[in-house]
């Protein structure tokens, strides 16, 4: 066996690994850790986490210090490329910026003038979609949004319509209090450095933490409890808890009370307009009934004493009942019994019962109290913060299923009736959230909203509180391309990506003449059906010849899948070539502690022809006359780019995209005026800001008064309004009553049923739905994806040092089942779902769901893609589970098909994915199967000239 040559380190030890060390923020995945950036001749030698730094503190892991390989990748893309052959092919040639900025802006200028709503503008994991959403508003097109309807918005959209705010950048476990920890379904990508130190506190104090997850790897490796759930079945589970709960009356009541809409009264009056909403008094407020007074008041008023159950008379005769009695009947059913659970779930009932009664435990037995007094925004002085010591979290695993939403409903108010949120000891909210519940923002592009030659008169994306804030016309056709805020997915608050290049291609509802996407892998691993995903982007109009899509405009750093289906390459920087802003307008890097934000400064300058794509997105804008980027004289406002962009704009008075060293000479937070030197002070402080609360305000913020003045006058609420936690949610009702007539805007008849069950004001489980529309004996297996901790989806797979880690992999599968299966380890087999077929090999493990298989995400390859070797592992021995997952549901009775996705929030429903294994025949053993046709790499684009083999297997000893 070959073996690879030491390095020669002593080399290193008695040289200085550096002339100058720069901090700035990774970009190795999502988490925006700070680093220090060594730098030797000129050259990034050496990549560390930054101690002073919010987030990481110090700690770097295998991504982040691979960085150096990442800005070395032979993946870059070198210049501005025009596509020359056919879609699809690779065939480009390079050209100048000025051209490709010309024919980008006559391309969109065409469509500005004519019909805005024709760009569809998407970015995948990009971190500035506080500017491009801005700037696609400006442009004036409905048809904007990031990849979080493909990821996790399940989990945003599920906990903001709850309590105006969810996990990860929204939230976090009180990681030095809490005292029980249950996790669902997260892999190693989300929160991930700041996850691993919070388990390492969990552990130093021996703090019990449950991982709920089909898969028992990387955080579940090290859970003191593995939940080994069937897929798509965590509601279930935690409606089996909230079940059991209720039963042994362990919820905190004086909280629900205080804090939640339990009491509030819901109008039962069957076949009504007003039917299941709340009765309210002349002046809208809520009503409740007063047990001290025995007459109906506002639920809003501080001191009363209001019925959770039992049915009152309103002023008009009829009846109403208080919420709490609703959510009991729900989930005192013997659905949620857990008996009735454990034959979906996979879970006992002795299990839920045990774990139901340790949370309750942590919750109530080990209460903890801080002589901290605090005031709320009902006038009532606290002597004390309570805390209700139990951390929850949760990210893609319960989410991308397509009934997400509801479970992220249900553990939300798991937690409420613990009474642990924002409380000592609990989940903590992180800065600008909490919001209203939903946020008072509302999705515009509604008929009447597109001009030609103008600006949105709001932003695209929102959470719609009725029919009348959907983007439909009166016939219920959806006004975006990707169909969100439709009556097929009324809450698709990060709008619905993985739909956009089908629907385009399709033209329904309309064709699409420029898409413009950024680092954004749909013809691979961000697509759904492979196959029919790249047929979409070939895809001609039969009379004229053109294609579908008329024109694709497509901007990475990298030579990914999706570059070959672009006519127009704007070639981006690497994360150290740029500026960047990690803005509390967008997705901050808050902590419980206070609000935070960050800059990434380029650490070394570019040695190709490209440019940040958010300083060409400005010059665009400025060459477009965009509103906001050019001066009254017509020049461009922000002409030193987005830096220029970070320190001067506003998007309201005093509040920019940074909140820190605000004001002329930088000594204002929050709200101030511009300040010319304000990069800079980022650089001073670490490329960073964070503004630390006062004690009082750091719990109850969501009706902690102090706090909700302070974020008031800072700019992240925008009225002093008290988040009540949203246990029934009306504006679900709303969508209900329009699907029984009683709306403006109503579903059209084939919509009907579909809204009025998935729209429950009260969350509920139901299966998911791909299973559930398959022959069980046909498809027995689940097959979900998990992310490593070495690799961040696509992003690594250029990465030499991170490629020797995942360079290929395998199918996963339960050795008791494959036993039974007669499937030895090491077996090549077939994977099945109901619209093809994908070749992989096996490897066999305990620590996973019996009917569950699974593989690492994104590390399968297009030949061709990322300057890899012909022979690279990643195209000959990876595979993608996408090829596997359809992008609609069935038919359904009229010829309508629904996307494959939630439908409240029209998340990408990734999980759901149903499939048998077939053993592959003896000579179907040497390669992955489908293999696409290796495409051309633009010119200077080349592989290395040796290629790291996979784990286990012989290196060839090349060396970066
Ligand atoms: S966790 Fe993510 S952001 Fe932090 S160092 Fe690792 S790759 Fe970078």
């Amino acid at each position: 066996m070959p073996v690879a040559t030491e390095p020669d380190i002593s080399r290193h030890l008695s040289v200085p690994p550096a002339d100058e060390v720069k901090t700035t923020t990774c970009y190795m995945c999502a988490c925006r850790c700070g680093i220090r950036v060594f730098l030797k001749d000129g050259r990034v030698n050496y990549i560390e986490g930054n101690r002073d730094h919010p987030v990481n503190k110090g700690v770097i892991c295998g991504k982040g210090a691979a960085g150096i390989m990442q800005h070395r990748s032979p993946a870059r893309l070198r210049a501005p490329l025009l596509r020359v052959g056919p879609r699809g092919s690779g065939d480009f040639r390079e050209i100048s910026w000025e051209e490709a900025l010309s024919l980008a802006a006559e391309w969109l200028g065409e469509v500005r003038r004519t019909d805005p709503k024709k760009l569809a503008l998407f970015t995948g994991r990009d971190q500035s979609q506080s500017l491009t959403g801005w700037w696609a508003m400006q442009f004036g097109t409905p048809n904007f949004a990031a990849h979080g309807g493909f990821c996790s918005v399940n989990m945003a959209a599920g906990g903001m319509y709850t309590f105006g705010g969810s996990f990860w950048e929204f939230g976090d476990t009180d990681w030095d209090r809490t005292r029980y920890f249950l996790m669902f379904g997260v892999a190693e990508d989300h929160a991930s450095n700041p996850i691993k130190i919070a388990l390492g506190k969990l552990k130093k104090r021996g703090v019990k933490f449950v991982s709920v997850n089909p898969v028992r790897t990387g955080y579940s490796a090290i859970a003191d409890e593995w939940i080994g759930i069937k897929p798509g079945t965590d509601g279930l589970f935690a409606g089996s808890l909230i079940h059991e709960l209720l039963t042994t009356q362990q919820i905190d009541i004086p909280y629900l009370v205080r804090y939640t809409n339990a009491p509030w009264l819901v109008i039962r009056a069957p076949g009504a307009a007003d039917d299941g909403l709340f009765a309210r008094d002349a002046a809208g407020n809520p009503l409740v009934h007063d047990k001290t007074s025995g007459g109906l008041v506002s639920g809003l008023s501080p001191e009363i004493a209001p019925a959770m159950s039992g049915t009152f008379r309103l002023p008009d005769g009829r009846e109403a009942v208080p919420v709490f009695q609703l959510l009991a009947e729900r989930f005192l059913a013997e659905t949620y019994a857990p008996e009735t659970t454990a034959k979906e779930t996979g879970v006992a009932a002795a299990t839920v019962r045990r774990i139901a009664a340790e949370l309750a435990h942590a919750a109530f037995k080990e209460e903890i109290v801080l002589d901290i007094p605090w005031t709320d925004m009902f006038g009532r002085r606290h002597d004390k913060m309570i805390g209700r010591p139990v951390g929850m979290h949760a990210m893609r695993g319960i989410s991308a299923h397509a009934n997400g939403f509801h479970t992220a409903r249900m553990l939300h108010i798991l937690q409420i009736l613990l009474g642990s949120i924002d409380c000592p000891g609990g989940f903590r909210y992180k800065a600008p959230y909490p919001k209203l519940a939903p946020p008072f923002l509302k999705p515009r592009g509604k008929p009447g909203d597109v001009q030609p030659g103008k600006p949105l008169p709001g932003p695209q994306l929102g959470f719609p509180t009725g029919p009348d804030d959907l983007l439909v016309d009166a016939a219920g056709t959806p006004q975006r391309i990707d169909k969100a805020f439709s009556w097929d997915a009324p809450f698709s608050a990060h709008g619905m990506m993985h739909m956009v290049i089908a629907n385009a291609a399709r033209g329904d509802p309309y064709p699409i003449d420029v898409l413009f996407m950024y680092m954004a892998n749909m013809s691979w691993n961000s697509g759904m059906d492979t196959a029919a995903t790249l047929a979409h982007l070939t895809d001609k109009d039969p009379d004229t010849g053109e294609y579908a899509i008329k024109r694709i405009i497509y901007s990475d750093a990298y030579l990914s899948e999706m570059v070959p289906f672009a006519d127009l390459i704007l070639p981006d920087t690497t994360y150290l070539e740029r500026w960047d802003c990690i803005s509390l307008l967008d997705r901050p890097i808050s902590e419980p502690d206070g609000p935070a934000d960050a800059i990434r400064q380029p650490v070394v300058k570019p040695d190709r022809d490209v440019r940040p794509f958010q300083d060409v997105l400005i010059e665009l804008g400025a060459r477009l006359k965009l509103p906001g980027m050019v001066k009254e004289d017509g020049s461009a406002k922000f002409p030193g780019g987005y830096p220029d962009y970070i320190v001067n704009h506003e998007r309201r008075p005093g509040i920019g995209p940074l909140a820190g060293f605000r004001g002329a000479n930088g000594g204002d937070y929050g709200r101030g005026a511009v300040n010319p030197r304000q990069l800079e002070q980022y650089i001073a402080n670490g490329c960073f800001h964070i503004h630390h609360l006062p004690e009082h305000m750091r719990y109850y913020r969501h009706v902690n008064k102090d706090y909700i003045e302070w974020a008031l006058d800072k700019g992240m609420r925008l009225t002093p309004t008290p988040v009540i936690f949203q246990l029934y949610s009306e504006p679900m009702q709303k969508m209900r009553l329009a699907a029984r007539g009683h709306a403006n805007l109503v579903p059209p008849e084939g919509h009907r049923a579909r809204v009025e069950k998935y729209f429950d004001p009260l969350p509920f489980w139901y299966p998911p739905f791909e299973g559930a529309a398959l022959d069980e004996s046909e498809f027995p297996m689940h097959a979900i994806t998990q992310r490593p901790m070495a690799m961040y989806h696509s992003w690594g797979s250029q990465n030499a040092w991170l490629r020797q880690i995942h360079g290929a992999n395998r199918l996963f599968m339960n050795r008791a089942r494959a036993v039974s299966l007669g499937i030895a380890d090491d077996d090549w087999v077939w994977i099945v779902s109901h619209i093809g077929r994908v070749r992989a090999q096996v490897k066999l493990m305990e620590g996973v769901n019996a009917d569950t298989v699974w593989t690492w995400n994104a590390i399968g390859k297009r030949s061709g893609a990322w300057a890899l070797a012909a022979d690279a592992p990643e195209s000959k021995r990876g595979f993608l589970l996408n090829h596997l997952i359809a992008e609609l549901l069935p038919e359904q009775a009229g010829g309508y098909r629904f996307s494959n996705s939630d439908p409240v929030t029209g998340q990408a429903a990734w999980y759901d994915l149903r499939v048998r294994i077939e053993k592959a025949a003896a000579h179907e053993t040497a390669e992955t199967s489908p293999r696409f046709e290796p495409f051309m790499a633009p010119p200077g684009v080349r592989a290395p000239s040796a290629s790291p083999r996979p784990r286990g297997e012989a290196t060839s000893g090349a060396r970066p």
